[in-house]
């Protein structure tokens, strides 16, 4: 019964029962098409044959041992994962709060090898980093916060795609050990900041001996039409967190590092009982296969520049659009109103999409996508923003 489940979210009165590809059924058998993904998550779509063969025959051969022991599928998968992202170690978790906890320890750790008694780390305004303790202090948003206090300390807060700021905080604090940011910012709206801003931070970083932790988990595994968002630009960042796509709805998330950063765990340091267990490590090594053979990373790119071009024609004449943004298949519409009853409106025309910072319509569709398919989302979504605000 929905009463014995604790009311953590508000949900929408729809179940869903089965999916293929970019559709899911309900419990009546009506059709939808996902323009979500599960929150970014199903990234080869719903029910994806090679992803569900792996997980079925891991299941039938070994689920689970503990990081008591050696995990060849663990080491397999941190391979790949080094070697698309330039990365020399990855420590694997279950969820991308998770993740970034980890990226968390690491940058207090370096502090404390730096002899930085009370290391901090500079965070965005308008981010999301989760909902543990940790995690949300860092998140740019006091309606994560409110009512968990007392907050975990060594967080410093600026403003997003503001540089200046962080080079004001270098200037007068001697305790920052790192900066925490997402490429694009994916709860805070889809906020997208200049091309040369990961360079900027890289250069900070590197000027005050800080380490570059780029939270990945929403923009990661091709969504932004790169492996990595962060491969838009010349950066590599120390530390990057992972989870969402990475394992397709299995859960699963990683904290990869590079460099000193990758040195700074010790067995003791750190641990989970779950965290890249056989089974979740087969479904993310499927999962890689299976983008990398569909080429959805290039069709991502491909792709969101087409649904881009699409609603700026669709949407070319309608008042009341402010900005219409967008990488790879990571695209926001953002109107001079709140439109969060879009969603419902959204449902009922069988059609999945997000509201995300009151007034920015996102969508983050799967990246097996096909023209016809982006086309269908670009017209619905139009015909239904138009409606919405009357012309
Ligand atoms: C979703 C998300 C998280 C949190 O991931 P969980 O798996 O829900 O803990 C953290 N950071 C970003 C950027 C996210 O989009």
């Amino acid at each position: 019964m929905a009463e014995h489940v604790m009311s953590t979210y508000n949900r929408l009165p729809v179940q869903f029962e089965r999916g293929e590809g970019i559709w899911l059924w309900d419990s009546e058998n009506r059709q939808y098409l996902d323009a979500l993904s599960g929150i970014a998550v199903c990234g080869l779509g719903h029910a994806h044959p090679a992803v569900t063969r792996a997980i079925a025959e891991q299941a039938g051969k070994l689920v689970h041992t503990s990081n008591l022991y050696g995990i060849a599928l663990q080491e397999q998968l941190a391979d790949r994962l080094c070697e698309l992202s330039g990365m020399d170690r990855v420590f694997f978790s279950n969820s991308g709060a998770e993740s970034n906890e980890a990226a968390i320890k690491i940058a207090r750790l370096f502090g404390h090898s730096k002899n930085i008694d009370n290391p901090a780390i500079i965070v965005m305004e308008n981010s999301f980093h989760g909902r543990t303790l940790a995690t949300l202090t860092a998140t740019g948003n006091r309606k994560v916060q409110a009512g968990f206090e007392p907050l975990v300390q060594g967080f410093i807060r600026v403003p997003y795609n503001d540089l200046e700021a962080i080079r004001t905080v270098a200037a007068n604090s001697q305790s920052v050990a790192a900066i925490l940011l997402e490429p694009i910012q994916g709860e805070g709206g889809i906020n997208i900041p200049d091309t040369t801003y990961l360079d900027g931070i890289r250069a900070i970083c590197d000027d005050n001996d800080w380490l570059m932790m780029l939270d990945e988990i929403q923009t990661g595994m091709g969504r932004t039409g790169k492996w990595f968002a962060y491969q838009h630009s010349h950066a590599s960042p120390d530390v990057t967190t992972l989870a969402k796509a990475l394992g397709n709805g299995v859960p699963v998330g990683a904290c990869l590092a590079r460099g000193k950063a990758a040195e700074m765990m010790q067995p003791g340091s750190h641990g989970t009982t779950f965290g890249g267990n056989p089974l979740a490590c087969r479904a993310a090594i499927a999962v890689l296969d299976s983008l990398e053979q569909q080429q959805c990373v290039a069709n991502a790119e491909k792709l969101g520049a087409h649904m881009l071009t699409g609603f700026s024609a669709a949407l070319a004449d309608v008042e009341g659009i402010n900005e219409i943004r967008g990488q790879g298949l990571m695209i926001g519409i953002e109107l001079d109103r709140p439109c969060g009853e879009l969603v419902q409106k959204a449902v009922t025309q069988g059609l999945l999409i997000n509201v995300t910072a009151d007034r920015v319509v996102r969508l983050l569709p799967p990246l097996i996508l096909t023209d016809k398919q982006a086309d269908m989302i670009v017209e619905q979504v139009s015909n239904l923003i138009r409606e919405f605000i009357g012309q």
